[in-house]
């Protein structure tokens, strides 16, 4: 159903019943129920087929939702002051007392937070209807994350009743996840916003090792794969390889992700990329390299996982 004020009314009579709707955001389409329902939430698990160890970013419709659900310290307050709403999911203390369901949050003692972009978040608002939502990315559990209605339908069509379409997605690759505990910071997963932007907020950002790590659960699988195999950081095509090329190249590529070498291009183009080069059939993906630099961090972090084994 395309975006517009009949869509939100819509979608709000079947949250608030406990159904599912996927929704647009500026990152990726996600799968939204409303937070306090216990069996709305089970079923997002069941829809995806998401691993129950894989927990839920909570979304709110207004920033100061947050101090309900979280404690926040001054450097949470500063980040969602500076980047909320948008791309950037904060993972805090849980208050105790919080009427969400338990259970999308994996057990944890911490809940993921954010404020996304996207106009039914004032549709609901002025329908007297402010969540909070869990919402997953709207896809099969592993699979390549949807940036526009058509992904979702190809992925969820016969699970769940409404789709709105709002277009392309603006952004392209999810939120980035920061866990904070008092004044320390720490990147659980790189995202839309690049630590160069998040460098003067935080004066020491470390890096969660994800092979250790217990706080980033449900990071560690192979994630956002195509059917066919990946092969990463190629400077040639194979016989039989469909080619996802980046910048100007010798090699002829199937797809370019961005010739004029833009990462905000490549992010933006990437999932939907990468779907129409397997809808081609052939056995392996090979994926020029892209710099490790702003969003290239979290472009190469989903290639990673992408070309994972399975
Ligand atoms: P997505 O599947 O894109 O919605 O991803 C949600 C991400 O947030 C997953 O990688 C989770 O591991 C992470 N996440 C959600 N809740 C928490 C939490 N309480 N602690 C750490 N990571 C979390
Ligand atoms: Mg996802």
């Amino acid at each position: 159903m395309p975006a517009g004020p009949g869509a939100y009314r819509r979608a709000e009579t079947l949250l608030r019943r406990g159904e599912l709707v996927a929704l647009p955001t500026e990152t990726v389409y996600g799968l939204a129920a409303l937070a306090s329902d216990d069996s709305a939430v089970a079923e997002i698990y069941q829809a995806k087929g998401r691993p129950s160890h894989n927990p839920l970013i909570v979304h709110i419709l207004t920033p100061e939702k947050a101090k309900d659900l979280a404690d926040v310290s001054p450097l949470a307050q500063s980040l969602m002051d500076r980047f909320w709403p948008g791309a950037l999911t904060l993972v805090l203390p849980k208050k105790l007392s919080i009427d969400l369901s338990s259970v999308g949050s994996a057990g944890l003692e911490t809940i993921a937070i954010r404020c996304p972009v996207a106009p039914w978040v004032e549709g609901f608002r002025s329908l007297g209807f402010d969540g909070p939502l869990v919402m997953p990315s709207a896809n099969l559990s592993g699979h390549i994350s949807p940036t526009t209605a058509q992904h979702v339908f190809e992925d969820l069509g016969d699970r769940i009743k409404l789709i709105i379409d709002g277009g392309p997605c603006a952004g392209g690759v999810e939120s980035t996840v920061i866990s904070i505990d008092g004044d320390r910071a720490s990147l659980l997963r790189p995202g839309a916003i690049a630590a160069e932007a998040l460098a003067p907020f935080i004066s020491n950002l470390s890096f969660a090792d994800e092979k250790s790590s217990p706080i980033a659960p449900g990071m560690l699988e192979s994630h956002y794969a195509p059917r066919a195999r990946v092969r990463l950081n190629a400077i040639h095509k194979a016989e039989g390889e469909a080619f996802l090329g980046f910048g100007v190249s010798h090699i002829k590529a199937d797809i370019n992700l961005s010739e004029t070498e833009s990462l905000e291009e490549a992010a933006n183009r990437l999932y939907a990329c990468l779907r129409s080069l397997d809808s081609l059939g052939k056995a392996v993906i090979a994926i020029a390299p892209i710099p490790m630099t702003g969003l290239g961090v979290a472009i190469n972090d989903r290639l990673k996982r992408a070309a994972a084994p399975k």
